[in-house]
């Protein structure tokens, strides 16, 4: 972004100290619409030399913002809040035209990161620790949490605005100075926040962002003064995260892929049931973590449930996110929309049915990376397009006969991020909630994402590390319990006692 203060993108920098910085590595990538295929803007590759920039940058501020008080902190975080809401039109607009989701969804996608500003905003609270006097003869112990130091944030392409919000408001709020990566493909939302962020109050340093790929992550990965990384993106990436970063000593928490299940028991309404199968499969393309991508109907409710999906497939309106009325924008680049189309003539060869074909969409013939809305029926585990994360537009029906079979099939699934059931009884609801192994479920909610004053996180292959995202578990990360025990005596009563410490 060149020029504080301004959306006229043509090269994106990295941002430290709150300034804008020139990447030195001599490597860019060039950023798309991916609703026309046109080249928007370049960005800089950081170097391990930037990274060690930011890196040194943000340890020199974090000393004395960790010195702040709560309420300081939380009255920044307030200001953050205001001038995003203010601004949420501009950022909406910068991911419309960067990442290709529908304006509405950029909105939505706005109003979903600001509140983790807002549940950051109740920092002095969330932070108060325990005290318990008395704990032996006139001695007290407390604990309290203090922050890393400088943390980092790797983020996907597919929340440019909500997902470096999860981490940086929590971890900011805790006291800790934040480097954040974000998806080289849509840098331009995260530049806007740290412009804000500064505005708000932010100081210099405590908010960094070095732009880039693998080089820039693996120096983040190394760097002895960054004590935690967050991490969110797809799986073998956020296991190699994982791996590397624990390996050097840092506290990691890496969410991966996912593979969402969606169970229809024969007893569920069908038409709510397609309404939000369609609106959890296809909403952004079908590029969210916790998008519906298997249908899983079990029973007699497979051929109502395909046809009333099908019907409404019909009518979903395909073209660019910044168009009135349009309900689905393209996907993020040509080569993963060609993916994603690969996976329906892969299907048929491996016999599932191809119900819809999204290729036929006319909006799939402009030079936007557009695949129409596709639907294979049919599929069992052991396919191409079930074992695999598609990610994109394209949801899959398996056919089971009970209930019991559904849910050995989800648990049996590697993935375990979101998963939903749809029944209007409400013991087997229970019953699914007790069994399933998945880290965020739904009850007729088909895209069970929690609220930001719960955490977010799957199970299995869609998250390595022990804490959740955001939320409680969020501030756990950003933060060390240290425990205090702590006795006031009578100098006169002091003498030496060679026993071990006794509480009674
Ligand atoms: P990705 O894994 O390709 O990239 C994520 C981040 O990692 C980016 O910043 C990228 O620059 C960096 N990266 C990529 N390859 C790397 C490597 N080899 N070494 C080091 N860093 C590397 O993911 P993406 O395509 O941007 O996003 C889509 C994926 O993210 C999907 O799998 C989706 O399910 C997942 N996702 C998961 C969640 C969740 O909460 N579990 C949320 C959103 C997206």
């Amino acid at each position: 972004m060149s020029g504080t203060g301004t959306l006229a993108v043509t090269t994106v920098h990295n941002w430290i100290g709150g300034k804008l910085e020139a990447g030195t590595s001599g490597r860019n990538g060039m950023l798309n619409n991916p609703a026309t295929g046109e080249v928007i803007a370049e960005v800089e590759f950081a170097s391990a030399a930037d990274v060690d920039r930011a890196v040194a940058t943000a340890k020199a501020a974090q000393h004395e913002w960790r010195s702040v008080p709560l309420s300081g902190r939380a009255e920044v975080l307030f200001k953050l809040r205001e001038l995003i809401v203010q601004n949420r039109a501009r950022i909406a607009e910068t991911l419309t035209r960067e990442n290709g989701k529908t304006n509405a969804d950029a909105l939505g996608e706005v109003a979903r990161g600001l509140e983790n500003v807002e549940f950051a905003c109740g920092i002095p609270n969330l932070l108060k620790g325990g005290y318990t006097e008395q704990a032996s003869r006139g001695v007290d112990v407390y604990q309290i949490r203090q922050p890393l130091g400088v943390v980092a944030g790797i983020t996907p392409f597919n929340f440019p605005a909500m997902v470096p919000l999860w981490m940086l408001s929590n971890a900011i709020a805790c006291g800790n100075a934040f480097v954040l990566k974000p998806s080289e493909k849509v840098p331009s939302a995260s530049m806007l926040i740290a412009e804000l962020a500064q505005q708000a109050g932010v100081p210099d340093g405590v908010l960094n962002i070095v732009n880039g790929d693998k080089e820039a992550v693996e120096r983040l990965l190394d760097h002895p003064d960054v004590k935690a990384i967050s991490f969110v993106g797809s799986t073998p990436v956020a296991k190699s995260i994982y791996e590397a970063g624990t390996k050097n000593g840092k506290r990691v928490q890496a969410l991966g892929g996912a593979k969402n299940h969606m169970l229809v028991l024969p007893d569920a309404d069908v038409a709510m049931a397609a309404d939000a199968a369609v609106s959890a499969a296809y909403g952004a393309a079908g590029e969210r973590c916790m998008a519906i991508s298997a249908v899983v109907a079990v029973g007699s409710v497979a051929e109502p449930l395909v046809a009333a999906i099908r019907e409404r497939l019909a009518k979903i309106k395909v073209g660019p996110g910044s168009e009135p009325g349009i309900e689905m924008g393209p996907l993020i680049t040509r080569e993963h929309r060609d993916r994603v189309a690969g996976h329906l003539d892969g299907a048929v060869a491996e016999g599932a049915t191809l119900a819809v074909d999204g290729r036929k969409d006319p909006a799939t013939g402009t030079n936007g990376f557009f695949l129409g809305p596709s639907l294979i029926d049919n599929v069992r585990p052991g396919m191409s397009c079930y074992d695999k994360e598609i990610f994109g537009p394209v949801l899959s029906v398996v056919r089971v006969n009970t209930y019991a079979e559904g849910v050995r099939m989800i648990n049996e699934n590697p993935y375990g991020n979101g998963t939903a059931i749809f029944t209007q009884n409400g013991g087997a609801a229970r019953q699914f909630q007790f069994d399933v192994e998945v880290g965020m479920v739904g009850v007729n909610v088909p895209i069970p994402v929690p609220v930001s004053y719960y955490s977010f996180g799957g199970w299995k292959s869609s998250l390595f590390g022990d804490l959740h995202m955001y939320g409680p578990e969020g501030v756990q990360f950003y933060t060390r319990a240290k425990v205090v025990t702590s006795r006031w005596p009578d100098p006169g009563s002091s003498k030496v006692d060679l026993g071990f410490p006794q509480v009674r």
